[in-house]
């Protein structure tokens, strides 16, 4: 019966230049966008032709939504339903962050993790177990799904909750897509008293100021600190940590918004030790002696990049890579000491420098949240950044840590088994739901999870 479901896609087989939000690296991919869930199993079912990966909006930076064919979610994109006395919503794994929350705020409800783009989609979500500013009070998004159906690789489905279908469920969230291709997923929302944050920024000197700050307000529900990655000597890893809380006054609204967009790839040479410098510099200022405290709209407050169209063309044609690992409380401050001085040394400095503090890590297999603190960099492509990522790779895993899959584009798979230690747990369930290794992605082959030769030579 299944056979006969004829396939409908829009776009089927066509060929793109591809890459993440990094843009790097780039690959040659045909997209297939099926309509549906029936044309995507038989897609699968199918199983000619190149392996694939399952894309979501791509905004994941590296290479874990790349490969020789991709499966695209764009059309899995309908609101199933909305629960306002269970308080969930069940929908596609296509619809973004963004269209629940327009849907959700007017009615006083909100999604209880959010990354810092609200243009990610469901899928790719829960393909990276995302967290946002309030991980160490809510832990992340996977720990708010009530359940989610996922078509397996031999074309078959599997609704998966955290009591049922275990196993897939724990190696789906936070899995990058390797285990199948998730159709759609009902969300736990939590009530919100208006369209409004509270929030509040606080300076800070150095990284000792910074981290205790950090744990100083770690009951605050919304907790991020931005640190100035050039600065050097005492001013080392200083910052300003900026706090929020869902304010109670303000009208439950949705503002849509003009944006503004980078027209073209700027020259990478704008961006260099001086400039940034010169903007850390002025960011840090302006916070420098005051605590402010604002009621700031909700969209302004979690999403500030997106108000910029594009803004991943700044760093230049080459594209950028960022870097985002987690350090355990008893090795955080050392391990920060020696990371960023080592990038205070290179000259290589980042727009985007951003501490956080973790809770306790859930019990996926290859979620990246743990317990300790996150730092985020973004770093210019250049041939000689490699070795310096290589040096701070070291120093990480030195200090007991580990790296983020959905911000990687170059990790070893030492580095990511040292990181993992649930990763033969991962790939011994793969290779049993996808013996002909249908799902592989540029950078599964590089972590050792897959291997692309064994799709071709099966072909
Ligand atoms: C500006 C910006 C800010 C960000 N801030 C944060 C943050 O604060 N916290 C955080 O955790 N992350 C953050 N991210 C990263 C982002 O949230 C993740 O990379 C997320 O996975 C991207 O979702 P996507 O829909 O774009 O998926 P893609 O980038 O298209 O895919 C990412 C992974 O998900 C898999 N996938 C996608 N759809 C499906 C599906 N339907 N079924 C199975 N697998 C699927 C892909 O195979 C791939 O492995 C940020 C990214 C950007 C660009």
């Amino acid at each position: 019966m299944a056979n006969s479901v004829k396939i409908r896609m829009t776009g089927v087989n066509s060929r793109m230049r591809l890459s993440g939000w990094g843009r790097y690296p780039y690959v040659e991919a045909s997209v297939l966008a099926p309509r549906d869930a029936d044309s995507t199993a038989q897609i699968l079912k199918n199983g000619e032709g190149p392996r694939m990966i399952p894309r979501g909006a791509g905004r994941s930076y590296g290479d874990s939504a790349l490969a020789a064919r991709v499966l695209s979610s764009r059309y899995l994109d309908d609101f199933i339903s909305l629960d306002r006395r269970a308080l969930t919503i069940r929908c596609g794994a296509g619809t973004t962050l963004a269209e629940i929350l327009r849907v959700c705020v007017p009615q006083g409800l909100f999604l209880p993790v959010l990354s810092g783009t609200k243009t990610v989609t469901i899928g790719g979500a829960i393909a990276a177990d995302i967290h946002g500013k309030n991980h160490h009070v809510d832990g992340s998004f996977c720990d708010h799904i009530e359940r989610f159906t996922l078509l397996l690789p031999s074309g078959e489905t599997a609704v998966c909750s955290p009591t049922e279908n275990k196993e897939y469920f724990q190696a789906t969230c936070g899995g990058m897509g390797l285990t199948g291709m998730i159709l759609d997923a009902t969300i736990s929302l939590k009530k919100v008293p208006s369209a409004f944050i509270s929030a509040q920024s606080i300076p800070a000197a150095n990284l000792e100021e910074s981290l205790a700050l950090l744990r100083q307000h770690n009951d605050e529900q919304y907790v991020v600190a931005w640190v100035d990655c050039l600065a050097k000597a005492s001013a080392l890893g200083r910052g300003v940590i900026h706090l929020g809380s869902h304010s109670e006054t303000g009208k439950l609204e949705h503002r849509s918004k003009r944006k503004l967009s980078v027209p073209f790839t700027t020259p990478g040479f704008l961006l260099n030790r001086y400039t940034m410098g010169g903007f850390n510099q002025l960011y840090y200022a302006r916070h420098r002696f005051k605590k402010s405290v604002n009621s700031v709209y909700y969209d302004d407050y979690f999403f500030p990049l997106d108000s910029l169209k594009g803004w991943n063309r700044l760093y230049g044609s080459e594209g950028f890579l960022q870097y985002q690992f987690v350090l355990p409380d008893d090795a955080a401050e050392s391990g920060l000491r020696e990371t960023l001085e080592t990038v205070s040394r290179s000259g290589k400095g980042s727009f985007l420098a951003v501490l956080k503090r973790f809770g306790p890590a859930n019990a996926n297999w290859l979620s990246f949240p743990s317990e300790g603190v996150t730092l985020t960099l973004d770093f210019k492509y250049e041939p000689d950044l490699l070795p310096l990522l290589d040096r701070l790779d070291e120093i990480v895993l030195a200090a007991g840590g580990r790296h983020y899959l959905a911000k990687d584009a170059r990790m070893s798979a030492a580095v990511f088994r040292q990181g993992y230690p649930n990763w033969h747990q991962f790939k011994a369930l793969k290779d049993r739901i996808d013996p002909a290794g249908t799902l592989g992605s540029l950078q599964s082959d590089r972590l050792g999870l897959t291997q692309a030769a064994m799709r071709s030579s099966q072909r």
